[in-house]
């Protein structure tokens, strides 16, 4: 048995130092961003805020949605073809820069994956997406996904240390998921003791994958925009949003009404609701690792999207950061005690 003594870091442990800026206004804050990716070569412009592959969360209404923003959405894996047809059949060519198919590693998996595909061949991005990304069957369909596909976009995840980062980048990804056990419906931390503190795996992984030119995602434990913000500081390419895009009138899960108050079912992909829905229940060899939750229903998710951007923007002017590519060079974290003043609730 060893034990690690570094201190390991996530959102709550730090805030950003503010640093002397010539910029005048958030408005002049650019957070477009470009990125070459390193297998397949392709150039991707846009806002590298990503929805996550949740059915709750990743939906093709989400996805128009978000689209106006230039963000990503991960489209969750249990749309059937027919719905992807519908969905894609008038589609300009941006919003297939604005969408990731995902899949699990499954027989079925790669064949719905390599239908999806032919029938539509201007997908761009693929999220193969996995509870654990450390086992050798996962980096051999990463491969696999890689050879059959030589010119997608590959994201692979999720993992939260550099040497498994590096692993997936040689092994065909492009891009590397990064987070076990930080989500907001996510117990894996209690039911498993696995996991690691986000910014630290955030500033460790986006430093491996940086040294291959590869890319990293940020996924899970945002909170608020302070905390997007400080996970593009730690040096993450992408950030990765479940719960703070979660209530919304383009969100899945069913409306629940208590007297005056409404809200929206909101679920762990690995929790027994998830599983009941999809798997016809939780398999008898596993625990589920998802919370089951109702938030508070939000409208429209362009509103959240506009206090989020303003939030990033806002931290790009305080330390000084014209577009957020220079986010992380402007960024010093200070370690802390306490965040906010919490008078008020
Ligand atoms: P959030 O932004 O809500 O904090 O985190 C979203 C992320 O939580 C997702 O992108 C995914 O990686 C993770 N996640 C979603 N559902 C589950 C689940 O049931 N169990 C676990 N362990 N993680 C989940």
């Amino acid at each position: 048995m060893r034990i690690e003594s570094d201190i390991k870091l996530g959102f709550k442990d730090v805030l950003f130092r503010p640093k002397r800026s010539t910029l005048r206004s958030r408005s002049q804050v650019e957070l477009s961003r470009t990125f070459r990716f390193m297998h397949s070569g392709r150039e991707w412009t846009g806002v590298p805020i990503i929805a996550a592959n949740m059915d709750t969360v990743g939906t093709f209404e989400k996805a128009r949605a978000l689209a106006e923003h230039k963000m990503i959405t991960a489209i969750h894996k249990h749309y059937s073809e027919a719905q992807w047809d519908e969905f894609l059949e008038n589609a300009d060519e941006d919003l297939y820069h604005r969408i990731m198919i995902s899949t699990g590693t499954s027989d079925n998996d790669f064949d719905k994956l390599c239908n999806l595909l032919e029938r539509h061949p201007q997908l761009y991005f693929i999220c193969i997406d996995v509870a654990n990304g450390y086992s050798e069957h996962f980096v051999s369909f990463v491969t696999k996904v890689r050879a059959c596909f030589p010119d997608k976009v590959i994201i692979a995840g999720n993992v939260v240390t550099g040497e498994m980062v590096e692993e997936l980048l040689l092994g065909g990804a492009d891009v590397v998921k990064v987070g076990i056990g930080p989500g907001s419906v996510c117990t894996t931390r209690v039911k498993t003791g696995v996991g690691y503190p986000q910014l630290s795996a955030i500033i460790e992984c986006a430093d491996a994958a940086h040294g291959l030119s590869g890319q990293i995602i940020g996924d899970g434990g945002c909170t608020c925009a302070g905390d997007v913000a400080k996970g593009f500081g730690g040096g993450a390419d992408f950030m990765m949003l479940g719960g703070m895009l979660a209530g919304h009138d383009e969100s899945g899960g069913e409306v629940v009404q208590e007297g005056s108050e409404t809200f929206k079912r909101f679920y762990g992909m690995s929790s027994s609701t998830a599983m009941d829905k999809h798997s016809g229940g939780v398999a008898g060899y596993r625990a589920s690792e998802g919370k089951t939750v109702k938030v508070p229903y939000r409208g429209p998710v362009t509103n959240t999207v506009q206090d989020i951007l303003g939030g990033v923007r806002s931290t790009c002017t305080y330390v000084g950061a014209a577009k957020l590519k220079e986010l992380t060079k402007r960024t010093t974290f200070i370690r802390v005690q306490e965040q906010e003043n919490r008078i008020f609730g």
